[in-house]
């Protein structure tokens, strides 16, 4: 399902009184007839009607058998973590997302999980790496913030022969353009912060899991661990998807012009974008996505925080803001925001350079947004042609 019309269908009508808008379910607990006997619910951490109506649409959005709310999107990989015991070894994408790499690292060494951490572009990477222990391949495609690109079918076919589950972190793809379900993964995991809430309004997280065996698992570390998204924020959530087809092709396509436009101009040095035929897996990013995304990062010629961040304060769509995803343009210096508690080698080696820049493409009007990277990018030339003059 990613038609707006499939969407739009896949939301339910209230039974109860026709409302069109799926009814807020703002209750703790719900009035039993007899001890045991209730209406499907009876206390809303384990279940609760909105976050229910959000639950399957989001199964359906991504062909899966069940899907959960979480309270974040950390909250939803948290939970496919405690499917794991001591001893248990995990293969992780290298560019994973940071609040990813502080649980894992973090939190879940200490209770005896293993981690690698491998460059997945390369399939013999995951094959080399693959052990007695590897209970979970982990990968996020395109990453965050080099928008790498994994093949997805080829390590869930390596999963499969080892016998370890494949999560696929869909964040930055949204279930609009890539599948994992039907590439071969066993779970997709979502920041809803970021493209299925689409306003920049929430956090919330989700996840899906291909087979029902699998997901009753999940669920039940769901209720067991108590992470649940309330029943607003799972009404905001449903609210974005309906709209979620419609907003992630037009940041799309304003995305890959935009990313055309930056290519081009002589103060940058390198742009990271998916759907340019420059992107080292071009090819196979075509072949897996229905569209490039709304993320571009880039790297600036004169590659200093000072000059990215005359530009980052002289554009006027593009808010300087972590989170991505929105309908309003967001910017951000990784290195000084999201990639900060990376440490400074690590971040250099993988290109989080002082001058490397995140875009997050909004709904805005995509000759507005290439005015105004124009007008950011002016001062940066302005004050080079200065510098010439004094030198
Ligand atoms: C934001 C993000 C997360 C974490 O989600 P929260 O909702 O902030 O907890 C996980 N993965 C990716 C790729 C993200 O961008």
């Amino acid at each position: 399902m990613s038609t707006s019309t499939q969407i739009l269908n896949s939301i339910p009508v209230d039974p109860q009184t026709g409302a069109i808008s799926v009814p807020i379910y703002q209750t703790a607990t719900f009035v039993q007839e007899a001890p045991g006997v209730n209406k499907g619910y009876d206390y809303s951490r384990s279940n609760n009607p909105t976050r229910s109506a959000l639950e399957s649409v989001l199964a359906a959005l991504e062909n899966g058998s069940t899907g959960l709310a979480f309270a974040s999107g950390l909250a939803a990989i948290d939970a496919v973590l405690k499917l794991l015991q001591a001893g248990d070894e995990i293969i992780a994408v290298d560019d994973i997302y940071g609040g990813a790499y502080r649980l894992f690292t973090h939190v879940y060494e200490k209770f005896g999980i293993k981690i690698k951490y491998v460059d997945t572009t390369d399939v013999l990477n995951v094959a080399n790496a693959i052990g007695p222990d590897t209970k979970l391949i982990w990968l996020e495609s395109p990453t965050n913030p080099t928008l790498k690109i994994s093949d997805i079918a080829a390590i869930a076919k390596l999963s499969k022969q080892c016998g370890a589950l494949l999560c696929v972190d869909n964040t930055f793809a949204s279930p609009i353009l890539q599948k994992p379900l039907d590439l071969g993964a066993d779970i997709v995991i979502h920041s809803a912060t970021k493209y299925l809430g689409g306003h920049s309004d929430l956090i919330a997280g989700a996840l899906i899991a291909k087979d029902a065996e699998l997901g009753a698992k999940l669920k039940f570390l769901q209720n067991a661990a108590g992470n649940v998204l309330g029943p607003f924020d799972s009404w905001l959530v449903l609210r974005g998807i309906e709209t979620l087809s419609l907003r992630v092709f037009q940041q799309s396509n304003s995305a890959l012009a935009v990313a055309k436009y930056l290519e081009q101009h002589p103060e940058v040095a390198a742009v990271y974008y998916p759907g340019l035929s420059s992107h080292p897996n071009h090819l196979l990013a075509k072949s897996q996505l229905k569209a490039f995304g709304s993320i571009i990062s880039f790297r600036l010629k004169n590659d200093t925080k000072a000059a990215a961040t005359a530009f980052l304060q002289n554009t006027t769509l593009f808010h300087l803001a972590e989170s991505l995803g929105g309908v309003k343009s967001l910017s951000c210096l990784p290195c000084e925001m999201t990639h900060k508690s990376v440490p400074e080698t690590k971040r250099r080696e993988v290109g989080i350079t002082d001058g490397f820049i995140r875009l997050s493409v909004g709904i805005e009007e995509t000759e507005d947004l290439i005015a105004d990277l124009a007008a950011g990018l002016k001062v940066i030339s302005q004050s080079r042609i200065k510098e010439l003059a004094l030198a």
